[in-house]
């Protein structure tokens, strides 16, 4: 029997894998992979045959009951199988599922921890998701539900927590913001978008719960994460509204960062 190792990915930005995930990587017989993992972080995979699992919004995935079987039977006839997540394997990346399944069928594994998108967002924007006085909590929170899932329960804890970081969220944002503000947020309240972050093609676009409110559903290439607190207020009031652009060469932030840094 071999063993399954769930190892997180990161964000996108291959040397933001931990060594552990890289050496893991390297090792592998088999890896099943996500959509989102990007080909240079693949390519550290060079013993082992690579199986796209990939579920991305609203586009055709696996199964998850079918991934759990592969996996299992992969650890059948391979020394080292890989369930390789973007992100963290443990935030909404149905890892319970698969640890179970695994546990059923009493086969070892191992989970490699990794960058989530909120952190690397948050990296990114120079704004930490916490702040001493300000912002005490932080909620993960997804607005995508499953099958007989009641749909409610984001809306409380979204609209509740100091920091708020919405995965799965981003193309509905203005609808979110809407709801954010019926619920109780002022539209006042900052609110950032970050698509693509670690990767070259980082967009991050600042603005408000209010003024998100009344976009269009915003057109978007690749995965982003929706931050919304007042944590965000220096990102908000030096970056007005959409449309996108990119940090580098906006200026606002990017520059607001080398101010402070020194650089
Ligand atoms: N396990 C992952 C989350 C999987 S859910 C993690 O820990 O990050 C997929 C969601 O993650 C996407 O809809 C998006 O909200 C977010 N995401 C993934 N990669 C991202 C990236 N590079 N930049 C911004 N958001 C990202």
């Amino acid at each position: 029997m071999g063993k399954v190792w769930l190892v997180g990915a990161g964000p996108g930005a291959a040397d933001l894998l931990t060594l552990r995930a890289a050496r893991v990587i390297a090792s592998a017989d088999i890896v099943f992979h996500d959509a989102l993992v990007q080909p240079d972080v693949l390519a550290l995979a060079s013993r082992a045959r690579l199986v796209d699992v990939g579920k991305r919004d609203g586009r055709h995935s696996t199964e998850q009951r079918f991934i759990n079987r592969a996996i299992v039977e992969a650890a059948r006839t391979h020394a080292v199988v890989v369930r390789l997540k973007g992100g963290d394997p443990m935030v909404f990346g149905r890892a319970q599922e698969e640890l179970g399944a695994l546990a059923a069928a009493g086969i070892e594994t191992e989970v490699v921890p990794g960058i989530t998108s909120a952190l690397a967002a948050s990296a990114s924007l120079g704004i930490s998701l916490t702040r001493r006085g300000t912002a005490r909590h932080v909620a993960f929170v997804t607005p995508r539900t499953g099958a007989g899932e009641d749909a409610s329960e984001w809306l409380a804890s979204a609209a509740s927590a100091d920091t708020v970081a919405l995965y799965m969220a981003s193309r509905q944002a203005p609808a979110i913001a809407a709801a954010l503000v019926a619920a109780g947020r002022s539209p006042s309240t900052p609110a950032c978008v970050v698509e693509n972050a670690t990767l070259a093609s980082e967009r991050i676009v600042a603005t408000t719960l209010g003024a998100l409110a009344r976009q269009a559903p915003l057109a978007l290439d690749g995965p982003a994460v929706l931050l919304v607190g007042e944590v965000f207020r220096e990102a908000s009031s030096s970056r007005a509204g959409l449309p996108w652009t990119p940090v580098a060469q906006s200026g606002s932030i990017a520059s607001e960062r080398r101010n402070v840094t020194g650089r």
